[in-house]
């Protein structure tokens, strides 16, 4: 009762001019044939097209028909009887009544739901510090510290850069600012202005910001704790692993490892009840088995990881090779048929985004918010549309000076990239990573065919969890 509930729920929103979404239960038998007919993906999960935008994905025993162009799921058999009012004879003449489905469903695919964008940037990232007390193996800063742009950033710039984000923010919104860099708090001082600043700022104009700090883990002591809790600052933790892994990948300038500053870090963190912080881990060649990972995360009592692929291009040492990501894909494949069969409530990140999107119905046309939502401001006053493409000259989208421009990052949606559109997962992946792209291909329309099967790999996981979360949960 519970699922034919939902799937009225479904009918309600997709009748919505901005309702999207499909994904529909074949029998096994169905789905063993559709897969036999189109052969294997060669992805770590079976996905095969079956006929216009649907796609099969097989999981165990279990086959979901997913909608490309409306982006969500429910079973076939009901909603086939909600739309045809034939409950019981909903998988008898199964083809006619498909193609009839396939008309409304192709007919509400256009008016999908999709995030609204102001205009201006709600997200700032302000590289404070393109100075680093490590050498990570990997860091995508060090195209920074090679340019001639000043190490730190001065006051004015802060204060002209919270003034930037503020101005498009209206009465009643939120935005983000986040200190990066580098490491962040070897400019503590500019930490203090901004925060200092845009607090006062936010009260006058009435929105809300939330402010986060990206560091390495190794600065940290009872005065920067006050004042990250007396403003309820957010803390991302670079982690990578056990203590040999996170060694050898992030080093001190002299060489030594930094595991046993971050764990410091960590406990000092936890015994002073600080709860607001996480921990990210660079998956990259010589680190690409998630389950260690993961496993060593759990036993030290850390809870929300996150794991992201290193940005890097062919040649680099650290780039993730094909047999990586295989095993990377494998991870994300187990990992969501085991939260399908505990029924976790809570979600990893890694899925959460795409449940969420399923969730909504949202239609993403692009991966992440780089260079509209999300701004990047290196010492000096430039800007760059993310962080991983801050430094590189060929990015720079204006200064805090002359104005933003970012005619260069303009079609760059999912709809506008060639490969992209012959995609199953497009409207959940929104195109990929253009850092990762500029990095692998050199343009920005044509990503990364590595990231695209991890990129898959949870989408795929993410689809079946969200499918059985529809027919579970009581409505
Ligand atoms: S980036 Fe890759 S996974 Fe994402 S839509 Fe494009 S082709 Fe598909
Ligand atoms: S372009 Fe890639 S690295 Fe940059 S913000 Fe987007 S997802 Fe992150």
């Amino acid at each position: 009762m519970a699922s034919v509930m939902f799937a009225a729920f479904d009918l309600t929103r997709n009748s919505l001019p901005c309702g999207e979404g499909t994904a529909i239960f074949l029998n096994r038998h169905d789905a063993a044939e559709v897969l036999k007919k189109s052969g294997k993906s060669g992805e770590a999960m079976d996905v095969a097209r079956f006929r216009d935008h649907l796609y099969v994905i097989k999981r165990g025993g279990e086959a979901i028909l997913y909608d490309v162009n409306r982006v969500t799921t429910y079973a076939c058999n009901e909603i086939e009887a909600h739309l045809l009012g034939d409950a019981k004879n909903a998988i008898a003449g199964a083809s006619e009544r498909l193609d009839r489905l396939l008309k409304l469903s192709t007919s509400l695919a256009n008016c999908g739901l999709q995030a609204p964008y102001s205009g201006h940037p709600n997200s700032l990232f302000l590289n404070l510090s393109h100075a680093c007390n490590l050498k990570c193996a990997y860091c995508y800063s060090s195209g920074c510290l090679v340019d001639d742009a000043p190490r730190f950033m001065g006051r004015d710039e802060v204060m002209a850069s919270v003034e930037y984000l503020l101005q498009g923010i209206n009465p009643g919104e939120a935005a983000s600012i986040t200190f990066a860099g580098g490491e962040p708090l070897l400019n503590f001082r500019a930490i203090k202005a901004a925060v200092g600043l845009a607090h006062r700022r936010q009260r006058e104009k009435g929105v809300s910001i939330q402010y986060r700090i990206l560091t390495n883990g190794t600065i940290m002591d009872a005065e920067l704790l006050r004042f990250i809790l007396a403003h309820g600052i957010w803390i991302q933790i670079s982690l990578d692993g056990p203590p040999e892994t996170h060694d050898r990948l992030r080093r001190a300038h002299d060489g030594s490892g930094t595991f046993d500053k971050v764990e410091r870090t960590i406990r000092f963190l936890k015994e002073n009840g600080y709860p607001r912080f996480s921990v990210r881990s660079t998956v990259c060649h010589g680190n690409s088995d998630l389950s260690k990972i993961t496993r060593f995360m759990e036993g030290k009592g850390l809870k929300d990881i996150y794991l992201r692929p290193v940005i890097a291009g062919p040649g680099e040492s650290v780039r993730l090779t094909e047999q990586d990501v295989s095993k990377v894909c494998a991870f994300y494949n187990k990992a969501s048929k085991r939260l399908v069969e505990d029924g976790a409530a809570e979600l990893p990140e890694d899925f959460s985004v795409y449940v969420n999107r399923l969730t909504l119905g949202l239609k993403t046309k692009r991966h992440c918010g780089a260079g509209r939502d999300l701004l990047v401001v290196t010492p000096g006053g430039a800007f760059y549309p993310c962080p991983s493409l801050a430094g590189d000259p060929r990015y720079r989208l204006g200064t805090l000076a002359d104005g933003l421009d970012r005619e260069s990052f303009e079609n760059l949606s999912v709809d506008e990239k060639p490969k992209c559109r012959q995609c199953w997962a497009r409207n959940l992946c929104g195109g990929g990573c253009v850092a990762q792209a500029a990095k692998t291909t050199g343009d920005l329309r044509d990503p990364d065919p590595l990231e695209c099967k991890i990129i898959k790999a949870k989408i795929a996981g993410a689809i079946s969890i969200y499918h059985r979360r529809k027919e579970t949960v009581p409505v």
